[in-house]
């Protein structure tokens, strides 16, 4: 299977070939631009010292400040972090908010530490990273693993180190400590926004779709409950431990009230039908919805979703094999640089909000967010509809160009 980096370079390729570019534009673009590697040492509760690895890439910093979220998995090594400092990149200048892309990470399953253990992780992470972060170089933000708490504690340590409060140098922090309203909520209401788009294209009542949801987490469990509150019937969502699949329709906030008060999983909901994260992928709804984890979506098991659209909550759910699957198969792909860029979007108003110290309505965050999501989304379809391509063809074309149109105007230094 095509891995995170080797799918983000496939993908970078297809646009530089629309796009007509070099191959030493090529070749600057497919080139991380900053890639910190840094020891995170841990004092365990029990004593014990444990030495884990974090990284920080900036993949391009010709538009803005890098951007991008902070990735604490078992798994997460310096190739991943590269992909997805590369899809934040192209994501950014898709929508038009003025970053480069980046991404971090700690490889730790955070799930195995204690709270204090965490706090340690996250504050020595963050010390490692100062260097090369900061409210004019490079912001932070929450992905997997990571959460407003974890962001707190990054902006706290990096204000501690410069002797003053510097709200801006993180996202997705505690609207008590300058966070923006509607930024735990963005990323699924845009991914709620990007499906009706493509709904209303193809000409289907959102009322009328079932849905399943792989990953009800930070994003898809709350895209879960906008898409049911919407109308639309959520039959499945699945979690690290297993699926489950109602035909009849789930609650999702009733589900997630069910995690709140304790559970680790979804599966064993009362009412429901156990079933494997792959059997949900293949399940026969309208809509698919990955919001986990790279990758799900590939040669081996494209053939068989039976869903006609697929709206990526995730960063690259689907490789480039499973997506030429799909386009063969007529199935419609929201790609994630466009369907979950919500999240970066409201980043970016938070960040403004505390460079201004003024801060926002969640109603004016909530329509600003509609309002840039409407216009991504146009712009990509009318490429796509005007040179034949995929919709996520048609997004990286859109991200790389502008991309490449910055350095070009720069140009080379020195
Ligand atoms: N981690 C999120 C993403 O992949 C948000 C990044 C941000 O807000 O900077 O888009």
């Amino acid at each position: 299977m095509q891995s995170a980096l080797e799918s983000a370079l496939l993908q970078l390729a297809g646009a530089v070939d629309v796009l007509g570019l070099d191959d030493g534009l090529h070749q600057l673009l497919a080139t991380p631009r900053r890639s910190l590697q840094v020891a995170v040492p841990l004092r365990r509760d029990d004593g014990s010292l444990e030495v884990l690895q974090g990284y920080r890439v900036q993949h391009n910093l010709s538009r803005g400040p890098a951007k991008g979220g902070i990735r604490f998995h078992p798994h997460t090594d310096l190739d991943e972090v590269r992909a997805l400092a590369m899809w934040m990149t192209w994501k950014c200048a898709l929508i038009g908010i003025p970053y480069g892309g980046a991404k971090g990470g700690v490889a730790v399953d955070p799930h195995a530490l204690s709270r204090n253990e965490l706090e340690r992780v996250t504050r020595r992470y963050a010390s490692e990273i100062i260097p090369i972060i900061g409210p004019e170089r490079d912001i932070p933000a929450p992905d997997v693993g990571t959460d407003e708490q974890t962001m707190a504690w990054i902006m706290d340590t990096y204000s501690m180190h410069s002797g003053y409060t510097v709200t801006g140098v993180v996202t997705g922090k505690p609207v008590s400590i300058g966070g923006s309203q509607g930024r735990a909520g963005a990323t699924s209401r845009g991914v709620m926004y990007s499906c009706f788009s493509a709904l209303r294209e193809a000409g289907v009542d959102h009322r009328e779709v079932t849905i399943a949801v792989q990953g009800f987490g930070k994003v898809g469990g709350l895209a879960a409950q906008y898409l049911h509150d919407a109308g639309c019937k959520v039959v499945a969502v699945s979690d690290v431990g297993g699926g489950i699949y109602d035909p009849g329709g789930l609650d999702p906030a009733a589900l997630l009230k069910h995690l709140r008060s304790g559970a680790d999983t979804v599966v064993g909901y009362p009412g429901t039908d156990a079933i494997s994260n792959a059997q949900l992928i293949e399940l026969d709804v309208d809509v698919l919805v990955p919001a986990a984890l790279e990758g799900v979506i590939h040669e081996g098991n494209a053939g068989s979703v039976k869903a006609r659209f697929v709206v990526e909550g995730a960063n690259g759910p689907t490789t480039p094999d499973g997506d030429k699957v799909l386009e063969d198969m007529g199935v419609v792909v929201v790609p994630d640089i466009l369907a979950n860029s919500g999240g970066v979007a409201v980043s970016y108003f938070e960040w403004v909000q505390d460079l201004q110290a003024y801060f926002w309505s969640e109603d004016e965050v909530n329509d600003r967010l509609k309002v840039l999501m409407a216009s991504a989304y146009a712009d990509v379809s009318a490429l796509a509809a005007a040179k034949g391509l995929s919709l996520r063809t048609a997004a990286q074309v859109i991200g790389v160009g502008r991309v490449a149109e910055a350095h070009r105007t720069r140009g080379l230094y020195p």
